[in-house]
């Protein structure tokens, strides 16, 4: 029989993928959890319905949340992730020597759980001694940080259910308080076909609060619409002034120093949500 799993982007279009077998489902505390073994992309997790991370694409949005702000922040010792229960952002993050510490807040530990069981080369710095797992709540601990990190990677799902509160203006300036006086952000903030006022707010609120703003982009087949956005928000260190020799071979299969730079070159009609 051919099961196919649908993930429905918006009310009236969607994507669908050949399944192989499901190999979790169970409804948490905080979510919908599927962990499912796709024909074209592999292992596949789906929270509440939407694709959160796959074993064949996975390498774009982990190495391209990660390598940005770590690169254009010249000593990031401390670094959270909110969110990120797969383990793909630490593993980028680790890749990096001048971090001494990074923190994961994570809500949801059936997520850590089923992505170490079944995402093992997305997983895999979790056992790593810098890494500080948490399981809770990222706005809350965000609330109660007070200039502690370097770098602030919002890692999280849609602005629905236990990520709601992680969009808000308070959540970003609450982001500021946390940061160190020279601190950088970055927040994956969806794609410009279906969620062009997501990206229009969230731009307008980091402006509000961070004398740099900027939006970046990348191709995730699996993402609705297949273009992903990030936008980043910087105390001091601008991305576009980083210098190419600074940026060092990660090992990865998208992030270049070209890309870094490139990334940040915007189509017109993206570049309009950013004005
Ligand atoms: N790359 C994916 C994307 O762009 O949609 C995100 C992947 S990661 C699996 C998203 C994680 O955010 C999930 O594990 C979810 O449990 C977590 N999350 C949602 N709301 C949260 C909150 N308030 N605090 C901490 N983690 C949260």
């Amino acid at each position: 029989m051919n099961v196919w799993f649908t993930e429905k982007q918006t009310p009236t279009f969607g994507i669908t993928a050949k399944v192989k077998s499901t190999l979790e489902t169970e409804k948490t505390d905080f979510q919908q959890v599927d962990m499912l073994e796709t024909e074209q992309f592999g292992n596949m997790l789906v929270l509440d319905g939407m694709v959160m991370t796959s074993e064949q694409d996975e390498f774009v949005y982990h190495e391209m949340i990660a390598h940005v702000p770590l690169f254009t922040h010249p000593s990031p010792k401390k670094v959270l992730i909110v969110g990120g229960g797969d383990g793909g952002t630490i593993r980028e993050v680790l890749k990096h020597d001048k971090v001494e510490q990074v923190t994961q807040v994570e809500i949801d530990g059936k997520v850590v759980e089923y992505s170490k069981k079944h995402l093992p080369s997305i997983s895999s710095g979790y056992n790593n001694p810098r890494v500080n797992l948490i399981i809770g709540d990222g706005f809350e601990h965000i609330i109660k940080s007070e200039a502690e990190y370097d770098v602030i990677l919002v890692d999280s799902t849609e602005p629905v259910g236990p990520a709601a509160g992680l969009f808000t203006k308070g959540f970003y300036a609450g982001i500021s308080k946390a940061l160190k006086d020279d601190g950088i952000f970055v927040a994956q903030t969806d794609n410009p076909w279906f969620k062009a006022d997501l990206i229009q707010n969230a731009m307008r609120d980091t402006k509000e609060i961070f004398p740099i703003a900027r939006l970046y982009t990348c191709n995730i087949p699996t993402y609705p619409s297949g273009m992903w956005t990030f936008t980043l928000g910087s105390k001091v260190h601008d991305p576009l002034a980083v210098s190419p020799e600074a940026i060092k071979d990660v090992d990865g299969r998208y992030y270049t120093p070209d890309i870094h730079f490139a990334s940040f070159v915007l189509p017109k009609f993206v570049q309009q949500l950013t004005e």
